[in-house]
């Protein structure tokens, strides 16, 4: 068996302990007689992995008892209509800070449900910044402010929580959830799909703050409505359980490897091998402002475009795999979440010096 260093940004790479323990109870799980993914979402064992579960996320990221903890379906996208659904009562609009890729997904399926204010954006400066808290103008009436906490796709990262006051902050932190520790009181709602940092997808998890349940529009669909949901423990539905168990092995592995802060100065090392030769380097270059950077998601452009292709293939000789950037970005993007050691980002950089030993 050959494992890759995968630097996939979605759905990405587990903690290989993680798929040994699961490939190990895959068909009998602790003396069941089956494995987790036939077992009844109202049984002892599934609600026992679902309750523990809950729990390291509580404890991992310091989650307030005010707090409820949603394990639900419909990724990222589907809360971008989701939440407008739950939290706009009789407010007419939201505030949305634009910083690319998802932020303009954001705006453009909120919009559906409410008039969308762009309070401020990065647009001018080709998304490769986030704007200054000071710049933003902010509407006391919106229903919330949303932000991106980690563009996935530019590779730019909120390194501050900004002060919204008495309006809500509600962060989609899909691909920096768990990188690092962050205070969710700070936050009204926090969402993420679990397939980049927590687990596979089908998996996304939501913290709302208790004071906002209960806004929802008619419309909503009650497997889509937080309040029905933190009610049933989120099985008005079948929960999707087999990532929900995943996902749970994930949050031990964090909590084993010292918790959050231990995962930051574990992403910040990655990082700083990637950045620091970058920044050494005439031959690649970051396009993204060095107080915005990604420790997650690392886009990084070749002086000469035309090596792209030949760069990719030599990479996956090595085992290096998905370092192409997205289309609307271009160039390559090695993300490294926190299942990502700092050997594979060790193997890329030295890759990245043959290179341009090579070519340069
Ligand atoms: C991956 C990603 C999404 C999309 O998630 P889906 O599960 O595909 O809906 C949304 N926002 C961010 C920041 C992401 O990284």
């Amino acid at each position: 068996m050959t494992r890759v260093f995968n630097f996939s940004a979605g759905p990405a790479a587990l903690p290989e302990p993680v798929l040994r323990q699961a490939a190990d109870e895959m068909l009998d799980w602790h003396g069941s007689g089956m494995s987790v993914m036939e077992m009844s979402h109202r049984g002892k064992e599934f609600i026992g992995i679902h309750a523990e579960a809950e729990a390291l996320a509580r404890e991992l990221m310091g989650i307030p008892s005010n707090y409820k903890v949603l394990f639900l379906q419909g990724g990222a996208i589907g809360e971008n209509a989701i939440v407008p659904m739950n939290l706009l009562g009789t407010k007419k609009g939201i505030d949305v800070v634009d910083t690319g890729e998802w932020s303009k997904k954001t705006i453009k399926e909120a919009g559906k449900y409410c008039k969308v204010n762009v309070v401020a954006s990065a647009k001018d400066s080709g998304y490769t910044t986030i704007p200054k808290r000071e710049s933003w103008k902010l509407d006391p009436e919106a229903a919330y402010v949303h932000i991106c906490s980690n563009e996935t796709i530019g590779g730019v990262q909120y390194h501050f929580v900004p002060d919204t006051g008495a309006v809500p902050l509600v962060a989609d932190m899909s691909s920096d959830i768990m990188s690092r520790p962050v205070d969710v009181s700070k936050f009204g709602l926090i969402y993420a799909g679990a397939q980049k940092n927590l687990g596979p997808a089908g998996l996304t998890i939501v913290i709302v703050r208790d004071d906002l349940l209960g806004r929802a529009l008619p419309i909503t669909p009650s497997a889509f409505n937080y309040q029905e949901q933190a009610e049933a423990d989120s099985m008005l539905n079948t929960p999707p359980t087999y990532a929900i168990y995943i996902a749970g092995l994930v949050f031990r592995w964090i909590k084993q490897r010292g918790g959050l802060a231990a995962m930051a100065e574990h992403n910040e090392r990655k990082a700083r091998v990637l950045y620091d030769y970058l920044a050494a380097s005439s031959f690649y270059r970051s396009p993204v402002a060095p107080d915005c950077r990604s420790l997650m998601n690392v886009p990084f452009k070749l002086k000469d475009e035309s090596l792209d292709e030949a760069f990719l293939k030599g990479a996956q000789a090595r085992g290096m795999l998905q370092l192409k950037g997205h289309r609307s970005v271009g160039g390559m993007r090695a993300s490294i979440y926190n299942a990502m050691p700092v050997e594979g980002v060790q193997a890329l950089v030295s890759y990245m010096k043959e290179f341009e030993a090579q070519h340069g």
